[in-house]
């Protein structure tokens, strides 16, 4: 039994890093080039698998070399990969360009991960089997509602990413017991932009931890105002997954019987270490590097 299934996008990320970004219909000669897996879905697992949950990644990826790949990193990480659907439709691909100075540009192709279009008895399966559901929005949204009412109806505790930030429909959201929205993500949903005032909007219809990147979380439900979550002062020279891997440790958490606010301070630990490495999936820090973290700080 796995404690925690993450039904989400695996992409192969083909990172480009430049001088600058080109111009349109420009070529310009890059620096660096460099394949790291990840995808929403997969960096959480990873992240949780890392920090020590027992973590099952239900996805798609192709037929193909990069989907290997993938398959590979996750097993490395410590995650049940064998609810991974295989498919004639490519790996999904995420093609990045880094300038110096950090300006980027993506283009993500699906791939795999758009072919699921509604929940798969595997996948089923596996959230029956599981303490904890990780939901983002990397896939079709049909498979997402699936899963979430799945889960829901089986009193599977169920977490939504809502990324890439799109409305919510009102039945999904009823279905999420806590939603992890950072600043933009919240403001589209609850219609408001000051982050507090999201938080209270959101916390009408679940619980929400709203993240801020280095000013932290705000946790609100719908008996409590919102409570600042602290992140702790560290010198970030790379914030890419750092939501990520603060979801995927707050489930392993939670799934290991944590109370809330322990696992917040777990995630908040876990994520003010992968910012201080480059990297997004790969900087996600093993259990015994929390533990020394916090350590060190308590
Ligand atoms: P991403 O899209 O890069 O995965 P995000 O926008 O979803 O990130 P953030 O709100 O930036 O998520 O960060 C999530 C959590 O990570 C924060 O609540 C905080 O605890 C921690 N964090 C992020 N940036 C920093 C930082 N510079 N220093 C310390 N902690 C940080």
């Amino acid at each position: 039994m796995a404690d925690v299934v993450v039904l989400g996008s695996a992409n192969m990320d083909l990172v480009a890093t430049t001088a600058r970004l080109p111009g349109r219909g420009e070529t310009i000669a890059g620096e660096q080039f460099r394949q790291v897996p990840g995808g929403k879905g997969a960096n959480q697992a990873i992240a949780a698998a890392r920090a020590g949950g027992t973590v099952r990644f239900a996805g798609a990826v192709g037929d193909d070399d990069l989907g290997r790949r993938i398959l590979a990193a996750l097993a490395a990480a410590g995650v049940d990969t064998t609810a991974v659907v295989r498919t004639d439709v490519p790996t999904g691909t995420a093609h990045i360009t880094v300038a110096a100075g950090g300006d980027n540009t993506i283009v993500v192709v699906p791939g795999a991960n758009g072919t699921l279009t509604e929940l798969l008895p595997a996948h089923a399966a596996a959230i029956d089997a599981a303490d904890t559901l990780l939901l983002q929005l990397e896939l079709p949204l049909p498979v997402v509602r699936a899963a979430a009412h799945h889960a829901h109806a089986r009193g599977v505790r169920t977490v939504l990413t809502p990324a890439p930030a799109r409305p919510l429909p009102d039945d999904l959201l009823a279905a999420v017991d806590l939603l992890v929205p950072n600043e933009h993500e919240a403001a589209l949903i609850a219609g408001v932009d000051d982050p507090y005032q999201a938080a209270q909007v959101l916390a009408k219809r679940c619980d929400v931890l709203l993240t801020l990147g280095e000013r932290g979380a705000l946790y609100a439900t719908a008996d409590t105002e919102p409570v600042a979550v602290p992140a702790f002062p560290v010198t970030a020279v790379d914030t890419t997954a750092a939501g990520d891997t603060f979801v995927g440790v707050l489930a392993a958490a939670l799934a290991a019987g944590a109370a809330m606010p322990e696992a917040m301070r777990r995630a908040s630990a876990a994520a003010a270490l992968s910012v201080q490495q480059p990297g997004a999936s790969d900087s996600a820090p093993t259990a015994a590097r929390i533990d020394a973290f916090l350590g060190g700080v308590a």
